[in-house]
């Protein structure tokens, strides 16, 4: 390991890496986190309607994600956008759970909205606005629900760790680190995906890691590139926008993925996955030279 990765980050004892603990994994319900599978989570970035949500959650499920993601209470950056449906977005999304059998991600912003929200969804999302709201933080620690903790867009590496750490100290080890790209001087893409992020975490934490390749591009075009290059670099899986209609979608639109682009994405990405699971097998023995005589 890099020295300077080891100084930096070993303070975090209860999301470091160590010997005794060198990966943990994050269960819902029959699904595992950071177990080698490969999980991806789908789904568009807020609860719209019955009709929008149960209809991507359908797409989504045949072309093999196993978590639902929807936002029902909305970061927006300015106040006169759709703040989202709130309990009735909560709703929907156990309603899509019941029907399709996906598990449900979903957004709290506040440490009012802790215990309503941990009702409803599977997985507990911290947004890129709230890493560093530790009265939230503290807050999930008693929730009962694994915690998707998203990369702060100007947070350093060692932050995202120090957050996740208050998490753990409050009570729930159950934690899921998400790399979502940050805030650089580049234009062309809404974040600059710091692909370095996923390696550099798997090396300093047991943490399982997944990557948001649609927040970190912004535009749709770039969503499967994204997506390949995290399942290179050892990513444990994926938050992907996907909308029926993009251009129709009350949020993030543009870099939302149609059905059919989310189901080609899906195939393009298997033989990358065979291969990176391939190279994690372990190797056969070689059989020593000379043999019985
Ligand atoms: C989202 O997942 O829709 C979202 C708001 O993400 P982020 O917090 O990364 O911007
Ligand atoms: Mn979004």
């Amino acid at each position: 390991m890099n020295p300077k990765w080891n100084g930096q980050f070993s303070c975090f004892d209860l999301v470091a890496k160590t010997p005794d603990c060198p990966r943990s994994l994050v269960q819902v319900g029959e699904i595992e986190i950071g177990g080698g599978n490969f999980v991806v989570m789908a789904g568009p970035c807020a609860v719209e309607s019955e009709s929008q949500l149960l209809q991507t959650a359908e797409a989504v499920a045949y072309a093999g994600a196993q978590i639902l993601r929807g936002g029902a209470y909305k970061p927006r950056s300015s106040p006169y956008s759709f703040q989202g449906l709130g309990v009735e977005g909560l709703r929907l999304l156990a309603k899509a759970r019941q029907e399709t059998g996906l598990a449900i991600v979903t957004e709290v912003m506040s440490e009012e909205d802790v215990d309503i929200i941990a009702e409803y969804a599977d997985i507990m999302q911290v947004g890129t606005r709230s890493m560093e709201n530790f009265a939230l933080l503290e807050a999930l620690g008693g929730c009962g629900r694994p915690v998707l903790l998203k990369r702060g867009m100007t947070a350093t590496l060692e932050e995202l760790l120090r957050s996740a750490q208050v998490v753990a100290m409050a009570g729930n080890p159950q934690i899921i680190l998400c790399e979502r790209g940050i805030r650089t001087f580049e234009t062309a893409t809404r974040n600059t995906l710091d692909i370095a992020a996923v390696p550099v975490l798997k090396t300093v934490s047991h943490l399982p890691v997944i990557v948001d390749p649609s927040h970190a591009a912004g535009v749709r075009a770039l969503v499967p590139t994204l997506s390949r290059a995290a399942v290179v670099v050892g990513a444990d899986g994926l938050l992907v926008e996907v909308h029926p209609h993009p251009e129709a979608a009350f949020s993030d639109g543009d870099q939302s993925l149609t059905f059919s682009e989310f189901r080609a994405m899906m195939l393009d990405l298997q033989p990358y996955l065979d291969l990176q699971h391939e190279h994690h097998q372990p190797r056969p023995q070689l059989l020593a030279v000379g043999g019985a005589d």
